[in-house]
């Protein structure tokens, strides 16, 4: 996941790149795991990318993007749920992960309450299930709603009226208004029974019980819901129109008295030092329970003394979640499979002999990457320590070499996407291997088809994502060529469910229309790693014409030659992005696939970054001020290579003065002398 270039040698085109790289992938990974409940890499390699974009941010502030995931925390709502704004924020806890570190809680907590006397406790199983908010109004349950980033979940009412565990009105006396979190889960069992049926129906199968709970709860239709077996333990109290109890145990009496369930392992501990025998007892009984648990949480019983505790920003004093250690197991790896993902990233999964790893069977684990394969020299037929922790997958822990078979052979990871066949490269400095059949590869065709579409490359109106996945399902795009041979189908289209005849007909005029492209927006359209609309149009003005540019790539295959070192000589390209380049030319079929979606197209020649022919040649140009999309150097530089002559003093001979933020006497002299001063946005304009 770290990237080919050192962060220091990073320029600000390519920074700018990676992050709206970043943005997308993080967004990617963000929805694959909290709103499809089916995480793709392990959190490894997910904090591996968020602290790349937060160093590259760090580096380049100017650059933070308004959907920078630096400002978001995970847990992004699907658009299909109304929000729902929780009267009180849910929290989260800190952890505890050993004996030490729950006492320092215990001694914080007294510390702050300035007391030596025991903290009496009540102790209640982690359930590793998704949390909710449910909203009783005199009684009757109105509201539900996931935990979404705390203050903020999504309206799932009617996915949990399906539920039976939770009541729909309150057993006896309640107060008008109450606020009732509990956890809604699946047993291992019913987890089991949920990935088979998943699997006959060739659906997706869930990573763990935590997946299927909240991939059954986040359900549009709430039947869907109502079909999977969903539970629910209660176990905390948000707004109150009135109080209910004095401790969190007498709540948790109350909470069984309206009708909820209630871990019934829950225990009221009259001192901290029983928590330690708790935690060990619960350890030992969690395997055989039906339900995941990772921890145990503790929390001070008295409400009093909770509310005097408070909170450290979004986390409780007076709770603690106190973690098991990850569970492990033994089992031998029948076969590394390679997975390969949209953006042509190269996976290793261990396929395994299926084994109970703490309840749960699991016959597939991750191993990350091809330098963990070699780290941890994993060979098929070893026999393998697994662990599972939480919600994380599966992962390869070691192996135990001392029952290695004799014949055992090290583990070469392939040069080939197992996809498609093309070749599969890894750029020195990068931890993942990636097919480079872009256009070929059916691993990554629906992705490069939205990109492909998408506003900076072909601008296609009416060809949404899920438009296109629609027609690939339907077997009409295997590649972009294809795009355009979907006006033969107007007929069709325009009988499919969500059509008309007018839609179809301005889908299909958006697409004639498009058959004539701008040479840069069709090198963007490719989808060639890092080579984003600011390199495409860079790559467009030097090459100038389609037959040009192939002609040459093809030329600058070859290590050494002068077209390579041409490529990599264009300001702001660079050998990095000229390997990525050639490394795509170097593949055959992607050359047929480029030919075959040429052919359908008119492209125009670009207009040359030629001195002569630029509106600022000859002119003689002063920056003042701070620029915001561009350092002073780069400015220049561009001006420069335009054929402009850059001053640092404003005079009569000044034919520009492009204004920044802040600009002080330079641009009041520019205003005596009447010289033309404009924005640095009607400067980008002229320059582009
Ligand atoms: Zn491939």
């Amino acid at each position: 996941m770290n990237s080919a270039i050192p962060i220091d040698a990073l320029t600000e085109a390519e920074a700018a790149e990676e992050l709206a790289q970043l943005a997308r992938d993080i967004a990617h990974h963000d929805a694959a795991y909290h709103t499809h409940d089916a995480p793709e890499i392990s959190d490894a390699d997910y904090d591996a990318l968020r602290q790349r974009n937060a160093a590259i941010e760090a580096r380049f502030p100017t650059l933070i993007r308004a959907d920078s995931p630096s400002a978001r925390v995970g847990g992004a709502l699907e658009s299909g749920f109304a929000k729902l704004r929780h009267r009180v924020p849910m929290l989260s806890l800190d952890n505890a992960f050993d004996a030490m570190e729950f006492t320092e809680f215990c001694t914080r907590a007294k510390r702050f309450l300035g007391r030596t006397e025991p903290l009496t406790l009540v102790a209640e199983p982690k359930i590793d299930g998704l949390s909710i908010n449910l909203t009783y109004e005199h009684g009757r349950f109105v509201r539900g709603a996931t935990r979404g980033d705390g203050s903020e979940g999504e309206d799932v009412t009617a996915n949990l009226r399906t539920i039976q565990s939770v009541p729909a009105e309150l057993l006896g006396k309640a107060p008008a208004l109450i606020e009732i979190r509990g956890e809604v889960f699946i047993t291992k069992a019913d987890f089991l029974a949920l990935n088979q049926i998943q699997a006959q129906a060739g659906a997706r199968v869930f990573a763990n019980p935590r997946n299927a709970a909240a991939g059954s709860l986040r359900q549009l239709d709430p039947r869907i819901t109502a079909s999977r077996p969903l539970s629910l333990f209660a176990y905390a109290q948000g707004e109150s129109s009135e109080p209910v109890a004095a401790t969190h145990w007498a709540y948790l009496q109350r909470l069984k008295d309206w009708g909820f369930d209630v871990n019934p392992l829950s225990r009221l501990l009259d001192n901290e030092t029983d928590a330690e025998a708790f935690q060990i007892k619960i350890s030992l009984a969690r395997s055989g329970l039906g339900y995941d648990i990772d921890g145990v949480v503790y929390k001070v019983d008295d409400l009093g003394l909770q509310r005097r505790l408070g909170f450290v920003s979004r986390t409780p004093r007076w709770a603690i979640a106190w973690k098991f250690p990850a569970e492990q197991a033994t089992t031998v790896l029948r076969e590394i499979r390679i997975q390969v993902g949209r953006t042509g990233a190269l996976t290793p999964v261990a396929e395994l002999e299926p084994v109970n790893v703490g309840g749960v069977l699991v016959a597939r684990a991750t191993l990350h990457n091809e330098d963990e394969i070699t780290r941890k020299d994993v060979r098929v037929g070893d026999t393998v320590v697994l662990q599972r922790a939480g919600d994380v997958i599966p992962q390869v822990v070691s192996v135990v070499t001392e029952r290695r078979p004799a014949d055992s052979v090290a583990y070469s990871f392939p040069d080939v996407c197992p996809a498609c066949g093309s070749h599969a490269v890894r750029p020195p400095g990068e931890a993942v291997r990636r097919c480079t059949g872009g256009l070929i590869c059916p691993a990554q065709r629906v992705e490069r088809l939205i990109h492909f579409v998408s506003r900076p490359a072909f601008d296609i109106d009416g060809l949404g994502d899920k438009t296109i996945q629609e027609f690939f399902n339907e077997g009409w795009l295997h590649g972009p060529a294809d795009l355009f041979k979907l006006p033969e189908r107007e007929g069709e289209i325009a009988k499919r469910e969500g059509w008309g005849k007018v839609s179809a007909r301005n889908l299909c005029r958006a697409i004639v229309a498009r058959r004539t492209i701008t040479l840069e927006r069709f090198i963007f359209a490719l989808g060639i790693r890092r080579i984003g609309a600011t390199n495409a149009k860079l790559l467009a003005r030097h090459y100038g014409t389609f037959a040009n540019w192939r002609a040459q790539m093809f030329a600058a295959s070859q290590i050494g030659s002068d077209e390579r070192v041409e490529l990599g000589s264009i300001s702001g390209i660079g050998p990095t992005i000229a390997e990525e380049l050639t490394d795509f030319f170097a593949e055959a079929r992607n050359i047929a696939a480029l030919d075959e979606l040429a052919a359908e197209l008119t492209i125009e020649e670009a207009v040359h970054a030629d001195a002569s022919d630029s509106l600022i040649a000859g002119k003689t140009v002063v920056f003042t001020g701070t620029l915001e999309t561009m350092t002073r150097p780069e400015a220049k530089a561009r001006a420069e290579a335009l054929g402009a002559k850059v001053t640092d003093s404003v005079s009569k001979k000044t034919d520009f003065v492009v204004v920044g933020v802040d600009a002080g006497s330079k641009a009041r002299k520019a205003a005596e002398l009447g010289v033309r001063t404009m924005t640095e946005a009607e400067w980008q304009e002229m320059v582009s």
